[in-house]
């Protein structure tokens, strides 16, 4: 299975990716996840993509295309996987086919997380992650047992760097003019899914289980 998760920032992009990734075995290819390891590890591509994440912009289309060139054409992508933040606007969505082509294989779909604008400010600035465990939470929607677990067992709740307000708002606008276009792109590729991104984890699970015919 070949998937490119749509969605807005805080549309649950990355939980079901996750989840997916876990029953399925599949590896969930996240750039954004890859751009904050070469942030953390210093790198040249860390230190040139820094300033654009830190403001909310997209990193420019060559530094991600060959992060994720090189991510796909690992072993453990062969067998299918599950792009998470990438593509992010037209361009990249054009830069993906010759890597797929050069890599044997081509896309099962395109699912489009569909979450309403106030949901996502709350999920965005809510969002934190255990520092001891990297589980996601949030202060707004997470079980208030859950969050005081994370600092009964000495861990501490971080907020992202780019999930501050300004940089939120940004990163939503940026979502609407650059990355909304691919719905339509998809869908005229005959390869879009909408799943309603609201409620429940477990609810869009299932939801996003049946859409894929996954049972
Ligand atoms: P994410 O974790 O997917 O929300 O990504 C965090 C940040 O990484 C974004 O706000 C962008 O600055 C950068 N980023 C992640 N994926 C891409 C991409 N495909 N193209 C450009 N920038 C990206």
């Amino acid at each position: 299975m070949r998937i490119v998760f749509l969605g807005a920032p805080g549309s649950g992009k990355g939980t079901q990716a996750q989840r997916l990734m876990a029953d399925f075995n599949l590896p969930q290819v996240s750039t954004g996840d890859l751009l904050r390891a070469a942030v953390a590890d210093k790198t040249e591509l860390g230190k040139r993509a820094k300033v654009a994440m830190d403001a909310g912009e997209l990193v420019t289309d060559d530094i991600v295309l060959g992060i994720i060139a090189e991510r796909l054409s690992q072993d453990d992508c062969s067998d299918g996987f599950i792009l998470d933040g990438y593509p992010r606007n037209l361009q990249q969505a054009k830069d993906l086919e010759p890597v797929l082509a050069e890599i044997g294989q081509s896309l099962d779909a395109a699912v489009l997380l569909d979450v309403d604008m106030d949901i996502l400010m709350k999920r965005l600035t809510g969002r934190r992650t255990c520092s001891k465990t990297g589980k996601l939470l949030n202060i707004y929607f997470s079980p208030q047992e859950k969050l005081d677990a994370v600092t009964a067992a000495g861990g501490e709740l971080i907020q992202r760097a780019d999930d501050n307000e300004e940089t939120i708002s940004n990163r939503l606008s940026v979502y609407r003019e650059q990355t909304e276009p691919l719905v339509d792109y998809y869908r005229e590729a005959g390869l879009l899914k909408t799943v309603a991104g609201e409620g429940e984890i477990e609810e869009i699970y299932t939801r996003l289980r049946e859409t894929l015919g996954l049972g």
